[in-house]
């Protein structure tokens, strides 16, 4: 093992840079970079993911040779802060960071002040002239020491302190005095004691050794494993640890400790943004000790640490080109810098500084693109409450993320994830969040917390997962034992409603209606710049004029589907739609269609209007026939009930000749019986007046000076024949129908791509179709043979297989025995699927069948114009994937349009780059 383990940094030089992530972690690499920069930061060294590696490899021990590498750099650093590791008059003291490639901001473990011990902590004392801090630093050390090394829970030693503080009858911990701190420690060695049977480690040495120790295994704990299966981290990446010396921003009034965001995390804002306490220490800011102060008041408190802040913090941003989020303690006047990294930001906010940041020639439009994460626009696209909605405030607390939020309040995370999963909306309510709520907060809409700043744990989370959220809420007591909840001066039981605005922090009482976003400049120029790049079309599946408006406001060019059987079920025409169904000749059926023509026509020119001359693609009719027949069953019922009342024979022979129809039409499998362009088949005057309308609509349209193109989708084509057939029947409409209005009209015929063998014979069909739309969501039930209807609860098994208990078929989470019938669940199995085949379309299978069908359909049919209109269109991953198979389009539902888009350009900018590189 020749390896160099440790990586040192100190006084303007560090071994390490900026660029050395994988090797040192994000925080290592960054303060070795802010070292030499000449920032101010604590001399330290980092201990390389590597070394966590091999302590995961060699079956969890620090081989001897990172030891002693340690301690070479522990002599080096007692030898620049001409302090002793141990000394008990002038005490070296550390912090041992954990610290990966990717930032899991409070997944991990931290100990401060390492190095104390009975005779260290009087030797700070006396050096510092300052008792209550020296004892306040031991207290916290051993807390820290014991949550992370012992795995004693942080909340036995929070009850100890805050019965302390009850006793004292004070509210916060500054204002204990100094004997209670130095009682503090005794209750807490005594605690450690108890929970271990051993004592505290004295030697510092030995003590570092065991924090070392346990960050590297704090790499495997539940909640770090739970945010990188959340957010896409490889697992075998290890964490490095970095020993720092400490800073002391709890060494009294002119001491203190912040974060901040050169630019407001919240809105994008370009103003200087943070918090800080005074004389307090580390994780206290976002922890929810005290209300923090906001940066601005350092400014008035300590104006030199200030400007000497801000100008720090600008030139970071300058120098990494984003927006930086940083940690700072100042000790005794004096300001350090502990960490900064790219910060963690809302959609909204993520935008507006893409857009200044290109405006202020910091970064190229093409980065801005690329910064942002597709589905992050979701988050944009968020509901806000609708302004004639009549409210009733009950609290207002502090705006930490955008957007409203509308819930049945729970207290408890476990709770949250159980009542969602029913399919309901819920808003955890905490007095503050940990990292250890983090399922919960995945399931919950929005959260609400009583205590905490801007910057606290709830607040990062929230704007990271893009949810409304309202923290600091002063007025919110919960009682999680009876299940209740004051805020303001009403009481409120678990399950029932409140809604909240994380843009004002503001509750309401009750379930509100909510409306959709609006959208702003800066979305606006950052589209245009993604219409510039991207090659994709993007249009929206929209059937009424209402929903093509939304399309068209976030974009959409054309749009790709339109469903005629939504217009057919509107409740005035079904009666007609079932009449027209039943009918037993043509000739009857055509008297209902004649009523049905004007109606349907008037829809299409709605739906014209809106598109102002991009395309429209109007699919014919294919419902499933049952959705239109009265139930059989009742129908059977109704009439022994007429039989054995004596109803009016006439009546009675009506519904004998009813049932007799149903009969005919009844299908023992309706998802594969009379469907799509069958029925167009068998009755083809449904086809025709439908071709009529299509082209009538146009006509009208056209004739107030809007352009029109429309595109007649043949639906569940899986022969050439059927193709042929009842392309004839459109043509021959639509000419007619031409020439009937005196006009000439550029239309195409088109068929979807949903089954597997029009996808196999794609170049028969190509020969008769003027455009493909592959139409995912039926092409992956039948391609699986899952109706998607019923393959909920298998593709739940199939993806959580390996969370699924043997025995009872029951969730369970990391423990050993599942929760809910004791079973031993350690024989952990494979998942049957990493993705949900619904969601993003599966490439392997059904993307097998459209590559197949893109080259067999242009093969024959050169101008074939091809794209998507299932539900995957508007993923992301099927999106680049569409683009990369040579799609001329997807299609998706209105809101999702900005995010295809976004998609889009991506894959073509790093298609572009490809191509340079070659
Ligand atoms: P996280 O990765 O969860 O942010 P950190 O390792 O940054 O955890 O540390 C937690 C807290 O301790 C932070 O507030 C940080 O600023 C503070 N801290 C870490 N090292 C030192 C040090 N050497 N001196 C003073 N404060 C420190
Ligand atoms: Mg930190
Ligand atoms: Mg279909």
């Amino acid at each position: 093992m020749k390896e160099k383990f440790v990586y040192f940094f100190a006084n303007g030089k560090a071994e390490g840079t900026a660029k050395m992530k994988d090797l040192l972690g994000g925080k290592g690499a960054n303060l070795a970079e802010m070292t030499n920069l000449g920032v101010p930061v604590p001399p330290g060294f980092t201990i390389s993911t590597d070394a966590c590696r091999i302590y995961y490899s060699s079956k969890g021990k620090i081989p001897r040779q990172i030891i002693s590498e340690v301690e070479k750099a522990m002599d080096k650093l007692e030898r620049i802060t001409k302090k002793g590791f141990g000394d008990s008059s002038n005490p070296l003291l550390v912090s041992v960071r954990s610290g990966a490639k990717f930032s899991m901001p409070g997944m991990m473990d931290t100990i401060l002040n390492l190095g104390l011990n009975d005779k260290t902590v009087a030797g700070l004392a006396q050096k510092t002239k300052n008792k209550k801090f020296a004892y306040d630093s031991y207290r916290r050390f051993i807390s820290m020491f014991g949550d992370v090394v012992f795995r004693i829970e942080k909340k036995e030693f929070e009850s100890i302190f805050d019965n302390f503080k009850r006793r004292m009858k004070v509210k916060y911990d500054v204002e204990l005095s100094t004997d209670v701190f130095v009682d503090l420690v005794d209750e807490y060695k005594i605690l450690v004691k108890e929970k271990t049977e051993k004592t505290f480690p004295f030697d510092p040495s030995a003590q570092m050794v065991m924090a070392i120790e346990s960050v590297f295994k704090s790499w495997n704990n539940v909640r770090a494993i739970y945010y990188r299966n959340k957010y896409n981290i490889p697992h075998d990446i290890g964490t490095a640890v970095n020993v720092q010396t400490m800073v002391f921003g709890n060494m009294g009034s002119n001491s203190a400790t912040g974060v901040g965001f050169t630019r407001n995390p919240a809105t994008g804002e370009k103003v200087f943004y943070g918090e800080y306490l005074t004389n307090a220490q580390g994780e206290d800011v976002v922890a929810g000790i005290r209300t923090p102060k906001p940066i601005l008041e350092l400014k008035k408190e300590m104006p030199k640490v200030y400007d000497r802040l801000f100008s720090i913090t600008q030139r970071l941003e300058k120098h990494y080109r984003d927006m930086q989020d940083f940690e700072f303690t100042i000790e005794d006047g004096v300001l350090y810098m502990l960490q900064t990294r790219v910060g963690k930001r809302t959609a909204h906010s993520a935008l507006k500084i893409s857009v200044d940041m290109v405006q202020e020639k910091i970064i190229s439009v093409d980065e801005a693109i690329q910064r942002i994460e597709p589905s992050q626009l979701n988050q944009l696209l968020h509901p806000v409450i609708d302004p004639k909605a009549v409210l009733n405030l009950v609290a207002k607390g502090l705006p930490a993320s955008p957007g409203a939020a509308v819930g049945k309040i729970v207290f408890d995370p476990d709770k949250a994830v159980q009542i969602s999963a029913d399919g309901q909306d819920v808003l955890l309510v905490r007095r503050e969040t940990s990292p250890d709520d983090i399922h919960g907060m995945g399931a919950a809409q929005g959260f609400l917390t009583a205590t905490g700043g801007m910057t606290s744990h709830a607040a990062v989370v929230a704007r990271q997962m893009g949810k409304p959220c309202v923290v600091g809420c002063e007025s919110v007591y919960i009682d999680e034992e009876k299940g209740t909840m004051k805020i303001g001066n009403q009481f409120l039981k678990e399950g029932e409603y409140l809604t909240l605005s994380g843009t004002t922090g503001e509750i309401f009482l009750g379930k509100t209606q909510l409306i959709p976003p609006k959208i702003t400049d800066e979305f606006n120029v950052f589209m245009s710049w993604v219409d510039k790049i991207k090659v994709l079309g993007v249009r929206a599946n929209a059937d009424i004029p209402k929903d093509a408006a939304v399309a068209r406001s976030f974009g959409a060019e054309g749009i790709g589907l339109c469903r005629t059987e939504h217009m057919f079920f509107a409740e005035d025409r079904i009666p007609i739609v079932q009449k027209m169904i039943m009918a037993n000749t043509r000739n009857e059926r055509e008297k209902y269609l004649n009523i049905l023509l004007p109606l349907q026509k008037e829809d299409f020119k709605g739906l014209y209007r809106e598109m102002k001359g991009y395309p429209v693609t109007i699919r014919l009719l294919d419902p499933p026939l049952h959705e239109f027949l009265p139930k059989r069953e009742s129908l059977m019922v109704e009439i022994t009930k007429m039989e054995l009342s004596d109803a009016d024979p006439r009546m009675l022979e009506n519904k004998r000749a009813l049932l007799q129809r149903v009969e005919e039409l009844h299908e023992f499998n309706p998802m594969l019986g009379l469907r799509g362009c069958r029925l167009g088949i068998m009755m083809p005057e449904i086809t025709e007046m439908q071709a009529r309308a299509i082209i009538m609509a146009a006509c009208e349209v056209e004739k107030e000076g809007i352009k029109v193109i429309p595109e007649i989708m043949l639906p569940l084509i899986a022969t050439e024949e059927e193709m042929q057939a009842q392309k004839r029947i459109v043509i021959d409409i639509a000419d007619r129908t031409l020439k009937e209005c005196n006009k000439k009209l550029k239309y195409l015929v088109g068929t979807m791509i949903e089954i597997p063998r029009a996808a196999i014979v794609a170049d028969l069909i190509a020969k008769h179709a003027g455009f493909f739309s592959f139409g995912t969501n039926d092409l992956t039930q039948t391609t699986y043979g899952l109706s998607r209807d019923d393959a909920g609860k298998i593709i739940k098994f199939y993806l959580q297989r390996n969370k699924t208990c043997p025995n009872c078929l029951s969730l369970f989470g990391e423990e050993k025995e599942c929760q809910k019938c004791g079973a031993n669940v350690t024989e952990v199995k494979e998942n049957i699927l990493s993705f949900d085949p619904f969601v993003n379309v599966d490439q392997q299978g059904v993307g097998f069948l459209m590559e197949h069908a893109v080259k067999k359909g242009r093969n024959t049919n050169k101008n074939l114009k091809i794209g998507i209109c299932g539900e995957h269109g508007g993923d992301p991953s099927t999106v680049t994937y569409c683009h990369n198979i040579g799609l001329d389009y997807v299609s998706c539902s209105p809101f999702r349009v900005p995010i295809a888009k976004l998609a889009a350009a991506q894959v073509a900018l790093a298609e572009k780059k490809k191509k340079k590189h070659r």
